[in-house]
């Protein structure tokens, strides 16, 4: 069993390249919940979206999100009707949100929700939202405190960062299967998503921390870094803003009570070299994802590392 962990496009893009060399039902992924917001009074979840369209094959490839070949005639008409219309919804996209919060409003959980949207979209892959309860990732700006969608998609992520916070994270509990997806893999991975807003609301969520820090399993993350920068998104700004340097060595920092490898860009190699890790291997990689093939090659760097050596120690007793 693998369980990988993600958040939004980048992470989408590595579960694609998994789920083209990892049997369907071997396969477990862990969503980021700390993006769903309100939408036309819908239940709109980005990355549980993201995740499942990815998995049915109906990602739109240009956007990386929605549906592909998607129109948008049900924005047109709420942009007529003088509503808000800054988050882009597709009409067959707007499905997916209207089932999801009619099972909400019949008194399923968002897991249950998502396990009904997955299965009648054919996808065979067990996905999992962190929790149940909802988690709130807010970014503090000189302008106010938004939500990520609002300080993301609304406001092009321009406004300094000056804080990250998860709201009602304390009071969450893990969805069911969460912990245990964790500490009876064969291997957990962290994709190369954003390691404040995709990974860190997730690791928010008590119990998911020490369930990485106490699992058999090697743990091993792709860099969403290479360099000094993000390879796209705001993840510089969000890492700065918690103290992370916007580097590997930040990313090492962001997981360093529980990871085993970080899987590097082999441009990173010689910088690797000095950066303090205690247990933490880095082994360097080509991890840009640009092909499919990139995305297979990538996941499969990630699952055939060699066993970390902390992990062989335990092994042997
Ligand atoms: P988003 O922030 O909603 O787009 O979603 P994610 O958190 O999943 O992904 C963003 C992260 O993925 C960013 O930090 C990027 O630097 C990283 N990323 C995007 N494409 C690639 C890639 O091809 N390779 C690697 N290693 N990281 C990537």
């Amino acid at each position: 069993m693998i369980t990988v962990l993600t958040g939004g496009t980048g992470g989408a893009k590595f579960v694609d390249g998994l789920r083209g060399i990892v049997p369907a039902e071997e396969l477990t992924i862990i969503v980021n919940t700390g993006d769903d917001h309100d939408w036309w009074g819908l239940y709109v979840s980005p990355d549980i979206d993201s995740i499942t369209y990815v998995l049915s094959g109906l990602l739109s490839p240009e956007r990386g999100w929605g549906v592909r070949g998607d129109t948008f005639h049900c924005l047109q008409q709420m942009k007529e009707l003088g509503e808000e219309t800054w988050f882009s919804v597709g009409d067959r996209d707007l499905a997916t949100h209207l089932l999801r919060s009619k099972l909400l409003a019949q008194g399923r959980t968002l897991s249950e929700a998502t396990r009904t949207v997955s299965e009648r979209l054919g996808v065979k892959q067990r996905i999992l939202p962190m929790s149940d309860q909802r988690v709130e990732t807010r970014v503090g700006t000189p302008n106010g405190e938004l939500s990520f969608e609002e300080y993301f998609v609304k406001r092009w992520y321009q406004d300094p960062v000056e804080s990250v916070r998860f709201a009602g994270a304390s009071e969450s509990e893990p969805a069911t299967g969460v912990i245990e997806a964790i500490t009876t893999a064969t291997a957990v991975l962290i994709a190369p998503s954003n390691p404040v807003t995709s990974i860190g609301p997730i690791l928010a969520v008590p119990g998911v921390r020490e369930a990485l820090a106490n699992t058999s399993a090697p743990v091993v993350a792709v860099s969403p870094i290479i360099g000094t920068a993000a390879v796209s998104g705001p993840a510089a700004n969000l890492m700065r803003a918690q103290g992370l340097e916007v580097s590997i060595a930040g990313v090492v920092k962001a997981y360093e009570d529980f990871l085993h490898v970080l899987v590097a860009h082999e441009s990173d190699a010689e910088f690797a070299k000095s950066v303090s890790i205690g247990k933490i291997e880095i082994q360097c990689a080509d991890i840009l994802m640009r092909t499919i093939d990139d995305r297979k090659r990538v996941a499969a760097t990630a699952l055939s590392l060699p066993r970390p050596k902390i992990i062989q120690e335990q092994a042997a007793g």
